[in-house]
């Protein structure tokens, strides 16, 4: 009984004992933490021998805290540091700290060195498993988790080997508090330093972002002095460490004008707790260089709100202000050449809305121009072209169709010439630019458009000129040669007859004699308009064969059809002449020969059928003037005389 009572004293002091080796724990931690950013710079090699060494001398300080359970054998929580320092630092910093603990263990001898240092390479190994483990994706907290059991684990498995030496009731009763105090020492110690590295981590990354960004970043306290700045602006302002522009104003970094500038912004910054954002301004480097930056600034508060400083963002924009320079140059650039430039140009989007036009491409539409301004679509310009009657040959009967027409070839390359109400004629170039986008040309060609009028018809009087007789307007000789000859060919071919119509102004001498030749030239005149006026068909043809004589080619026409229209000229003739000559007490007449082609004279030459009308018209002369004589000449007999009495 009073073995029981002493024991249950012993492990009520046991829980003592292991709450304080439990702050030598939490010291060891502590330390740990504190030191991580130094180890975080240190070489590999020394890292690991410092975390060996102090998880070591943090097991030590464990075993002096030791509850001894029985003669020799001890109780503490050195399995938990040294399976941290392995867990985090790897197995060599275990296996030092191991080296260490196991050292003190055995000098400090007794029943359960065996157990002991067991016990403590044991925790070596599970340390250096569970970090083995905490490379797989599971969250490192479970592994912190598993590393605290597995430590627990190793605690009981030393119990077990000590049950040689250590009486059963003894391990019973100081087990329980042992293993979870190692169990929750494992844990705390490895969250507190997990927590440690990633605190350390994090700051480390962004100190190394605000190290290597070119922008300028620094913070100020309420008096404009600098707490903190980046690497960039302590080189631009010619220090080698951030650390050595603590503590100073711009005064003491720039010129005075400057330096009162800043610092009356920034004042203001504090006083009102209003930040300035992208204030522009300007610097003469070292060099002469003129340099751009952009500030802003913001205030910084404490946790009652009353600013305490601020901090600020400085980007040089040197670069960006030239290229915005360059820019509107070029721009102006541009602009001027438009609208020096005498065309008209126009973009417009790929949806088909102008974009962009200079004064020349409305100015050569003045009735629509009011509508050829940015944002107006093409459809509607050209609708306000065909209301206005702007542009010629619209059909206003479909003018919705027209415009959605023309409006579509904005995106094919394409050129037309427009004439426009004032009669002006516009040349229009379509052609398609980047991004699907589409240019219009526009250029004035009226000038052009008459030169090329004025030739065509130059061109037409020519040979107009060269296929008519100038006094009369009848087809000259040569037209009459080439006629006869191809439209011989043409009835012999379709086998339809054709018939050639020889005609002479009668005494024609003596009337020139008589009344000039001036007056002969007018009768000449006379004697064709009635020719003309004799022919009905398109495809006959009157031509002045030569002097007064004159020759008509009927096509399709027999000498009997021939003789008819023969007849019918030479009534014209003698009706003219007395309406226009009979004043002066005289007439004009004209015998006519008739001869026919047909297809029993098919290899008759022209020659043949000039000469067989010229003999019908030596028959009408000789015959008494003033009539028409057919002269058939496959059949002799068939030579008549259709008229042989003058104006009969
Ligand atoms: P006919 O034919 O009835 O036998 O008598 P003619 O006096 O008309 O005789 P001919 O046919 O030989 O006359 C030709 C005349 O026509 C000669 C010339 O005085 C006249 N003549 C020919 N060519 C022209 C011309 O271009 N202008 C004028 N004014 N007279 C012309
Ligand atoms: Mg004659
Ligand atoms: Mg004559």
């Amino acid at each position: 009984m009073a073995l029981c009572k002493d024991l249950e004293k012993r492990v009520t002091a046991t829980w003592h004992e292991l709450v304080a080796n439990l702050a030598v724990v939490a010291l060891f931690a502590a330390i740990w933490f504190q030191l991580t950013d130094w180890l975080d710079d240190q070489p590999r090699a020394l890292r690991k021998l410092a975390v060996g060494g102090l998880a070591g001398v943090g097991a030590i300080g464990t075993m002096f805290m030791a509850v001894e359970v029985a003669p020799g054998v001890f109780f503490d929580l050195r399995a938990g540091i040294i399976s941290v320092a392995a867990f985090f630092a790897g197995p060599v910093s275990g296996i030092i700290a191991a080296a260490i603990a196991i050292t003190y263990r055995v000098l400090e001898g007794g029943s359960g060195v065996y157990a002991g240092v067991f016990y403590i390479s044991a925790a070596v190994l599970i340390g250096w498993a569970m970090r083995v483990g905490a490379r797989s994706p599971t969250p490192s907290s479970i592994w912190l988790v598993n590393l605290a059991l597995a430590t627990s684990v190793v605690v009981l498995a030393t119990a077990l080997l000590l049950r040689t030496s250590v009486d059963d009731a003894v391990i019973r009763e100081f087990m329980p508090p042992t293993t979870l105090l190692s169990f929750v020492a494992t844990l705390i110690m490895g969250l507190a330093i997990r927590k440690g590295r990633m605190v350390v981590r994090e700051r480390r990354i962004l100190a190394a972002a605000l190290a290597q960004t070119p922008e300028f970043i620094y913070v100020k306290d309420a008096s404009s002095r600098f707490i903190a700045a980046n690497h960039a602006v302590a080189r631009h302002n010619g220090f080698t460490d951030p650390r050595q522009m603590i503590g100073l104003t711009d005064r003491d970094i720039t010129d005075k004008e400057h330096a009162d500038r800043l610092l009356a912004q920034e004042q203001q910054i504090i006083e009102t707790g209003q930040p300035t954002l992208d204030v522009e301004e300007e610097e003469v480097d070292d060099y002469g260089e003129k340099r751009c930056f952009r500030s802003s600034k913001v205030p910084v508060r404490d946790r009652d709100g009353h600013v305490m400083g601020l901090a600020g963002v400085t980007v040089e924009t040197t670069h960006l202000k030239r290229l915005e320079t360059e820019l509107i140059e070029s721009r102006d650039r541009l602009s001027l050449a438009l609208s020096e430039m005498s065309d008209g140009l126009a973009v417009f989007d790929s949806m088909g809305y102008l974009v962009f036009c200079n004064e020349q491409y409305r100015s050569n539409f003045p009735l629509s121009a009011h509508v050829r301004v940015p944002g107006v679509h093409v459809n509607e310009i050209l609708r306000e072209c065909a209301r206005t009657g702007e542009q010629v040959d619209v059909p206003q009967d479909d003018v919705e169709g027209w415009a959605e027409r023309v409006g579509s070839l904005l995106r094919i390359p394409n050129v037309v010439t427009v004439e426009l109400f004032d009669g002006r004629f516009v040349q229009i170039r379509n052609r398609p630019a980047p991004n699907d986008s589409s240019i219009v040309m526009v250029t004035d060609v009226t000038d052009l458009k008459l030169a090329e009028k004025a030739l065509i018809e130059a061109n037409a009087d020519l040979s107009r000129q060269a296929s008519t007789d100038a006094l009369t307007g009848l087809a000259n000789r040569r037209v009459f040669d080439e006629t006869l000859a191809r439209d011989m060919a043409r009835c012999g071919r379709a086998g339809t007859p054709l018939s050639l119509i020889l005609l002479d102004v009668d005494h024609f001498k003596r009337y020139n004699d008589t009344y000039g030749h001036q007056a002969g030239d007018e009768c000449l005149v006379m004697v064709a308009d009635a020719i003309k006026g004799g022919l009905h068909r398109p495809a006959d043809l009157a031509a002045r064969y030569g002097g007064e004589e004159f020759a008509v080619i009927l096509p399709e026409t027999d000498s009997e059809g021939a003789a008819a229209v023969a007849e019918r000229i030479r009534q014209a003739i003698t009706a003219a002449s007395i309406v226009r000559i009979g004043s002066i007490g005289t007439r004009i007449t004209a015998s006519l020969g008739v001869a026919e082609y047909n297809l029993d004279t098919a290899l008759a030459t022209p020659a043949d059928l000039i000469r067989d009308a010229d003999a019908a018209l030596y028959a009408a002369k000789t015959n008494g003037r003033d009539r028409v004589v057919v002269d058939k000449v496959d059949n002799p007999r068939h030579r008549l005389v259709v008229n042989n009495k003058p104006g009969g």
